[in-house]
């Protein structure tokens, strides 16, 4: 059996050495394709793959064609929608991701964000503090939960709103469950936004929604571009100057945020949230370990599209 790690933006090399581990342990046989650029040098590569772990790489239906023995993908990372679900079932092909393993990294870029935005990007002038600011965690999962924790060391009010996870998981928490989205954008100083990018949620971050929130209000994503209505989202801090954006996805009209919101806007070159040495080692190997359990036992926990 072969397993390809196939990333165009690699691994540390110590996830790798023990993604290798994990493999080789189980009587597998490890390969190595990274910053690999074109397209046709994956479609070449999957060709004998059993198995591929990727991180934010393309999985569609023309690789998905190409790989004709291909048994299981396992995205290393939460956001699994690089990958074609429908495509992957028709294939027989089992995708998983590896939740929870970059979380914690994940949450400590949003306070990153958050500081520098609140300390006025460091440009040497006056700014303010977390504590006590009422913070709103849009969407109650496993990023979400760890910036609770964190939030709570900073001495945050802390607020959240899940559309699915049940109120009582997220007040037991000490978090106020709040029962919808207009309610935690009216409330929050700043709102973390942590939802993934679906068809119900791509765009739904509008001019509407965060135009409720309150003077000086902040907004900072860690989760994904798509979510953002831009245009709407321009238009807002165009009405209002007293709104922040940080972000850590780049988004399509990053030249037009930058140029128009000096000091009210920043992103990440691109996408560092899950980028620690940590985070890659636990999902790297997570995924290896996914893949063994689903190679030799069929356990299929964490698998995210339908049989
Ligand atoms: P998760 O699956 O653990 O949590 C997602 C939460 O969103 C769930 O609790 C779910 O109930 C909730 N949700 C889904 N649809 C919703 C909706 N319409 N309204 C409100 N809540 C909704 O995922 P996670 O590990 O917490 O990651 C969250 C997102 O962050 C990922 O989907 C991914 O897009 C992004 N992410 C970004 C980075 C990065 O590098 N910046 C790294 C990891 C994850």
């Amino acid at each position: 059996m072969k397993v390809l790690v196939a990333t165009d933006k690699p691994f540390a090399k110590v996830a790798v050495d023990g993604i290798r581990n994990e493999i080789e342990a189980a009587g597998y046989e490890l390969a190595l394709l990274e910053k690999y650029g074109e397209k046709a040098k994956l479609l070449e590569a999957v060709k004998d793959a059993d198995a591929i772990i990727i991180r934010s790489d393309v999985i569609d239906a023309e690789v998905l064609d190409a790989a004709k023995q291909l048994k299981i993908v396992v995205r290393a990372g939460a956001g699994y929608d690089n990958v074609d679900l429908e495509a992957a079932t028709a294939h027989n092909v089992c995708v998983m991701n590896t939740p929870g393993q970059n979380s914690n990294a994940v949450a400590e870029l949003a306070f990153g964000l958050m500081v520098m935005a609140v300390r006025n990007m460091y440009n040497g002038t006056s700014g303010s503090e977390l504590k006590g600011k009422k913070l709103g965690i849009h969407a109650y999962g496993n990023v979400g939960r760890n910036v609770a924790r964190i939030a709570k060391g900073f001495g945050m009010d802390i607020y959240a709103y899940d559309a699915f996870c049940p109120k009582d998981v997220i007040e037991a928490d000490g978090v106020k469950a709040v029962a919808s989205a207009e309610e935690l954008y009216s409330t929050c100083n700043i709102v973390s936004l942590h939802i993934p990018a679906t068809a119900e949620t791509k765009n739904s971050i509008n001019h509407a929604l965060v135009g409720r929130m309150p003077k000086g209000g902040l907004l900072v994503n860690t989760a994904r571009k798509e979510v953002i209505n831009e245009a709407e989202l321009i238009q807002l801090m165009e009405e209002r100057a007293d709104l922040k954006y940080m972000t850590d996805i780049m988004p399509a009209a990053n030249e037009e945020f930058a140029s128009k919101f000096p000091g009210r806007y920043f992103s990440t070159p691109k996408k560092m949230g899950a980028q620690t040495a940590e985070a890659n080692i636990n999902a790297g190997i997570a995924a290896a370990k996914q893949i063994v359990g689903f190679l030799k036992d069929g356990c299929e926990k964490f698998r995210v599209n339908k049989k």
